[in-house]
């Protein structure tokens, strides 16, 4: 890394001691920054990186519920206002118990990147709780949501800070938390959440967003090789909104999706996993895979273990952060794989991404390959702003566009750095020259 850049890299590790995923994201990003620095030496006089790394706000706050038993819990929320040169802070909630500090700066640091590759209106941000919506009935989530959103509202609104889902936050949290807000400021302020149901405000496509668009991006890289979905052997880790829809896209695009997963095991369908049935366990039941495995029949389910041990063509990381990592990456690689698409935030370990960038494979990352989600997000804002609703047909349109511009931008910008086909490096630096100008424009803020 270039010694400039080393030294900041070095300071900002420091001032945030104990935050192991954001100290990752924030290294892998240095690492594509230094013929940037070289171009723009004005960036290191305003002190554009220090003062990308130190999000604008934060915020944590404590959240009492009472459980169905009448007990007492404390969880604690954030929210991590990151940057706005670009627009409001946009970004997800994420609730699950890994949830600390660390984990919400790494995610809102990316999102500051992903979302200026969007074309869109947003700045970054990102929030949650460690709350554990696993085995709660929908009186404790709703109780949840309402305490969170009552620290929450404050700090929000739809020219400040809109957030959204993420793991652990779907459509039932995104309604309990807008009625709350709804409730406490006596505004219906649509555009304050995004990711909401289509008859109060939310967006056709919404849903689907983050594991199509990642399908989209994927088949643009493969189209730089006379490729496509066509055929493909597609492995997905995850059985939550993102893996599902990648896994209905890649089908809908002739591909065999012959594995997914959750946190207890995998199920290999060498037949093509049936959508239908996922959807009907996971998100009408909130099942396990293993009842769609005994309830499809014929297929592989394997408690424990990883599905990285399955061979693919395609590998779809749609789970969580470092779920992969440099072991898998060299056993996909020796299994045949081509290309890996990140549905997910920091999927790929470094040591996995370092495989896959040896191996000369295709690998589009997570802030660039995921960001139809956040897109589409930025799409509902522009439909509450207008009052309008879109067609399906002219959402997906939309979607599609954004996505094959993310891969134009990612692509073209690492062919003008010398570094044609790492669309890492494209996607760190086209996301953060947009940043960089905007904040250079704005003045010292
Ligand atoms: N949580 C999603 C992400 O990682 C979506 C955020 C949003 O729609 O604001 O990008």
């Amino acid at each position: 890394m270039d010694a400039r850049l080393e030294a900041i890299r070095d300071t900002v590790l420091a001032r945030n001691p104990g935050e192991a995923e954001f100290h990752q994201a924030v290294v892998e990003v240095f690492e594509s920054l230094g013929p940037v620095h070289d171009r723009h030496p004005e960036f290191l006089e305003a002190a554009i990186l220090e003062r990308l790394c130190e999000p604008e706000r934060q915020i944590i706050f404590r959240v009492p519920w009472t459980d169905d038993a009448g007990r007492v819990q404390i969880n604690r929320g954030f929210r991590v206002e990151f940057n706005s040169a670009l627009g409001p802070y946009k970004g997800g909630l994420r609730f699950h118990p890994s949830v600390y500090l660390g984990i919400v700066k790494f995610l809102g640091f990316e999102q500051i990147f992903k979302n200026a590759l969007t074309g869109m209106p947003i700045g970054g941000g990102k929030g949650g709780s460690d709350f554990d919506p696993r085995g709660r009935s929908d009186a404790e989530v709703m109780r949840f949501c309402q305490s969170f959103m009552t620290e929450l509202y404050r700090h929000i609104g739809e020219y400040t800070d809109v957030p959204a889902g993420d793991i652990g936050v779907g459509g039932r949290e995104i309604g309990y938390l807008f009625g709350q807000y709804k409730r406490i400021t006596n505004r219906y302020e649509s555009g304050v959440l995004t990711g909401k149901g289509i008859s109060w405000g939310g967006s056709l496509v919404r849903p689907e967003a983050t594991g199509f668009g990642t399908v989209i991006f994927t088949q643009e890289m493969l189209k730089t090789r006379g490729s496509s979905f066509d055929g493909q052997r597609v492995v997905v880790s995850g059985s939550g909104n993102v893996a599902i829809n990648a896994i209905a896209k890649a089908k809908s695009l002739g591909a065999t999706v012959v594995a997914c997963s959750d946190s207890s095991g995998y199920v290999v369908d060498e037949a093509g996993i049936d959508v239908a049935l996922l959807r009907e366990v996971k998100e009408v039941e909130r099942g396990r895979l293993k009842d769609y495995a005994e309830r499809r029949g014929g297929v592989a389910y394997v408690e424990g273990g990883s599905v990285w041990d399955v061979d693919a063509t395609v590998a779809l990381p749609c789970a969580t952060q470092n779920e992969l990592d440099g072991d898998a990456a060299a056993r996909l690689v020796r299994g045949g794989l081509l290309a890996v698409g990140e549905g997910a935030n920091m999927p790929s370990t470094r040591d996995a991404v370092a495989v896959f960038q040896d191996a000369g494979l295709l690998f589009g990352p997570g802030k660039a390959a995921n960001a139809g989600g956040v897109a589409t997000s930025a799409l509902e804002m522009q439909q509450n702003a207008s009052r309008d609703s879109w067609s399906f047909e002219h959402t997906e349109e939309r979607l599609t566009e954004i996505m094959v511009g993310i891969h134009h931008r990612c692509a073209s910008t690492a062919d003008e750095y010398g570094q044609p086909g790492n669309y890492v490096l494209g996607a760190n630096i086209g996301g953060f020259v947009k940043v960089a100008d905007a904040m250079l424009a704005q003045g010292l803020i």
